[in-house]
């Protein structure tokens, strides 16, 4: 006998309480719509009283545990209470096993407030006052709800209860655009009424840009290049290159579009071949590092600006495409910024190329300057009025501030007005906070609305990327956990509230040292202001800014130094150096970077052999140019030929190459976790041996996804690394490089690491702190590393991380004499 069959008496049983329920709940709901004038209340109530009877319909609870059976039950008995009893206004009350401490309290002022408003005869209008302090009564209990820890008990006190409740003082008010029009709005519920199809070409109708399709097309026609400004979401990066190709500028050649992000090159790219009704890889593609969705059908290509970099590689002229779109150029990512040169050359050797330079800002006449006075086309933005709040005092926790301040609006403001974005640093950061917000309103249920958390990052994976995207039921809450890339590149329709803690993830380059470190800085007035806009796209929103506003006007530069001034241009120079780019210092740079900078990445790339010593380009560093990586990390790769191991090594480099971690620790199980992960550093082999026996142990379970979960390995990580492993090993072919193995020789293997990274070495000083062997700085290993604790005498390195202290990620051991061997220009020995 199978046990979870339902015996025939109790569906019998299940059948007539079926019949019981539907009609009470039928009733009860009648009764509630009567005095529930408020389309609050209703909602509300209504849900819940499905909640209810979906639970009493439930089979399982006649197998439930007795509590919860009991509980059920009790639900049922008010519920048909309710109905049955015209006089009921003491009835409606949840029972005392559903409340925790001072819930009790709660639930009385709620039926108190409820009486109230039953008071009023039906047909009578509820009058605004009463309304309004139901209402109020309402929030406040949603509002004494408990937060986790944080939270002491309060069970008399009605006020609101967040003990760490963050103040703001309300500041500037951003003036909204063109938002008066009001066929806009009808436009967009004709839009809500249809067909998924006919309802994403009449969304394409609601853009701002929409209108004024015919005259950018005259426009792109009559000037070959053209600067386009347009406010985030006016549609310029979905909707220009459709137009283009509806206007037949297809027919000739690709359109190109860069996004400074591969996120968003890929969802864009998904939503127009959505648009357009055809499958994404086919007319409408993307093409990304270790990616590439693209065939010979595709028309629109979005790619990120980094491979539009490399495409120069195998195309100098660019001539498959008839159209290129530089978007974001606002943002000045390296990779844009270089393209800025490069393709008003190509714009000169081929006039029937056509060059649209888009961004979000308005400071474009610097753009129209560079590319030889080129006409600016404005689409008028669309933006509600934003008020801004600041804070009172500093925070000095900005995560936890974030996470409060988006509860507080969760439960004081009413469900379904409007969704929360949260700007964040990156992907831990953005784990971090999911958690923790799922853990504070773990077991509130019912209680408080739902709230859906979306996290977007780089590298969170393409199926979870939609979720962003999909409209937030009425009932429930959105709360996007974003990085930078909700700043400009992926609007958020519905976003109401706008979290903006102040600080961005940005590489730092020290020119003088050549040290490169990624760190976490205040960002810039022009970016806070991009982010609060974000909030007033469908509606007037409000933007929260963690800071104080005399921080924001006397603490945040104006604008982002662009990235070419702030980083190592090693690969950029190779790429340069490839296209038989020689001249650099008189290279057309939009902004030059500062000559030291560029000396530096000449002199590094010399080191690594890719350049000889009249700075042209070596057999070695045409070779690397062939790998999309950072140079070291080319090098490293070519090194292992002569090593043997290159089998070995591009496993490390995919690993290395995967940009997410690939151990976690569930705060559950966490003893689990670090004994799995030591396994991997037994012996203390350093974190890039460590990498190497995770990627062969997971190979040798024939990619299973079990091991990685007994393994406490990240499933997503890995499959990424085997893409990347796989495109690496047949870039090994085109330089000629034959796959060898050599596992068991470590030497070798560190050898061939050192080939490449030399310059990233320390050595642990007598204060028993490590300092960079070639520069005067303190670096200390991340306390994630497997040597964390073994402190080796002397260490390489795969990269600097700066958070409180300038750390070393991904750290190996290694002998002195192995440097002077590998890198003999680099290294001698002291007599
Ligand atoms: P812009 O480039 O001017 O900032 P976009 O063309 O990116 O504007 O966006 C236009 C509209 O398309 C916005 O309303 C945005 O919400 C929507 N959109 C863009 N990408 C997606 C996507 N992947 N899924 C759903 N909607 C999207
Ligand atoms: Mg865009």
């Amino acid at each position: 006998e199978v046990p979870w069959t339902t015996k025939p008496n109790e569906r019998l049983l299940s059948k007539r309480k079926e019949e019981e329920a539907t009609k009470s709940f039928n009733s009860l709901a009648e009764a509630l719509r009567t005095f529930s004038r408020r389309e609050y209340f209703k909602r509300r109530e209504l849900k819940k009283l499905e909640e209810i009877r979906d639970d009493i319909l439930d089979e399982e609870y006649l197998f439930g545990d007795v509590k919860d059976y009991r509980f059920k039950k009790q639900i049922y008995e008010v519920a048909t209470k309710l109905s049955t009893d015209d006089d009921n206004t003491d009835m409606y009350r949840m029972p005392d096993a559903y409340d925790d401490e001072g819930g009790v309290n709660q639930e009385k002022r709620f039926a108190v407030a409820m009486e109230r408003c039953r008071g009023l005869k039906d047909g009578d209008k509820m009058n605004p006052s009463a309304e309004q302090e139901a209402w109020e009564d309402h929030q406040i209990r949603n509002a004494t709800l408990k937060f986790g820890s944080k939270n002491k008990k309060q069970p008399e006190n009605y006020g609101f209860v967040f003990e760490d409740q963050i103040e703001f003082i309300h500041g500037q008010v951003m003036d909204g655009e063109n938002v008066d029009d009001e066929t806009c709005q009808e436009e967009h519920e004709k839009a809500m009424a249809k067909s998924a199809h006919e309802k994403l070409s009449a969304e394409r109708k609601t853009l701002p840009v929409y209108p004024f399709r015919e005259s950018l097309l005259k426009a792109v026609e009559a000037h070959q290049v053209l600067i386009i400004v347009g406010e985030t979401g006016s549609g310029k990066t979905t909707q220009i290159p459709q137009y283009l190709h509806e206007a037949g500028y297809t027919k000739r050649g690709m359109i190109g579009c860069t996004q400074p992000r591969r996120v968003a090159a890929m969802s864009v790219a998904n939503r127009v071949s959505q648009e357009m009704g055809v499958k994404l890889g086919h007319e409408v593609g993307y093409s990304i590092r270790f990616e590439d969705c693209t065939s010979d059908k595709t028309v629109l290509k979005y790619m990120t600006d980094g491979m539009l970099l490399r495409a120069f590689l195998a195309e100098p002229d660019l001539a498959s495409y008839s159209v290129l779109m530089v978007d974001e150029a606002h943002e000045r990512t390296l990779s844009t910024d270089i393209l800025f040169s490069l393709v008003k050359d190509i714009a000169r050797l081929r006039p029937e190329l056509k060059l649209l330079i888009s961004s979000a800002t308005l400071d474009a006449e610097k753009f129209s300057d560079y590319f030889d006075d080129a006409p600016i086309f404005k689409i008028p933005g669309r933006r509600y009025p934003v008020e801004i709040y600041y804070t009172k005092a500093p925070e000095a926790d900005y995560l936890d501030a974030a996470i409060v301040t988006a509860l507080q609006i969760h439960v004081t403001q009413p469900p379904g007005d409007g969704d929360i974005l949260i700007f964040l640093t990156g992907q831990e950061e953005i784990e971090t906070a999911e958690e923790t917000l799922k853990d504070r309103t773990r077991g509130l249920g019912s209680k408080i609305q739902e709230l859906i958390i979306c996290p977007i990052y780089a590298n969170l994976p393409t199926e979870l990327q939609a979720k962003i995207f999909e409209p937030t039921p009425v009932e429930a809450r959105k709360v996007v956990l974003a990085t930078n890339i909700a700043e400009t590149s992926l609007t958020i329709d519905g976003i109401k509230y706008v979290i903006d803690p102040g600080y961005v993830k940005m590489k730092s380059y020290n020119s003088r040292t050549g040290m490169e470190s990624l760190q976490v800085t205040p960002t810039s007035q022009a970016s806070a202001d991009q982010r609060a806009g974000r909030s007033g796209r469908t509606g007037p929103g409000k933007c929260f800014r963690l800071y104080t506003a005399y921080n924001y006007f006397s603490d945040l530069v104006a604008n982002t130094v662009p990235e070419i001034q702030r980083t190592n241009l090693a690969n950029v120079v190779l790429t340069l150096k490839t296209l038989g780019i020689h001249d650099l210092l008189h290279f057309d740079f939009m902004d030059r970077p500062p000559d030291e900078a560029l000396l530096k990445a000449l002199e590094h790339l010399y080191a690594l052999g890719a350049l000889n010593k009249h700075g042209e380009l070596t057999r070695v560093g045409r070779k690397m140019a062939e790998f999309p990586l950072d140079p070291m990390l080319s090098k490293m790769i070519l090194a292992s030929d002569k090593y043997q191991c290159s089998d070995e090594i591009i496993s490390i480099a995919a690993m290395l190459s995967t940009g997410s971690s690939v151990f976690y620790r569930p705060k559950d199980k966490q003893v689990h976790a670090d004994n799995a992960r030591l396994n991997f550093h037994m012996g203390n082999v350093g974190d890039h041996i460590a990498l190497l026996k995770v990627y062969s142990s997971w190979k040798e379970t024939n990619f299973s996804t079990q091991w990685c979960y007994e393994n406490y390995i990240q499933v997503r990580s890995m499959k990424r690394a085997r893409d990347i492993r796989d495109q690496l090993r047949g870039l090994l072919e085109r330089v000629e490089i034959e796959l060898t193995s050599n596992p068991g020789d470590l030497e070798a293997i560190k050898k061939a690491i050192i080939s490449g990274y030399f310059p990233h070495t320390a050595k642990m000083q007598i204060n028993g702190l490590y300092k960079s062997l070639k520069h005067p700085q303190t670096v200390y290993i991340h306390p994630s590393s497997g040597l964390a604790q073994v402190l080796p005498r002397w260490v390489v390195y795969h990269e600097l991380v700066m958070t409180n202290k300038e750390y070393m990620r991904q750290v190996s051991e290694i002998k002195p004499e192995w440097l002077v061997e590998v890198a003999p220009h680099y290294y001698q020995l002291k007599d």
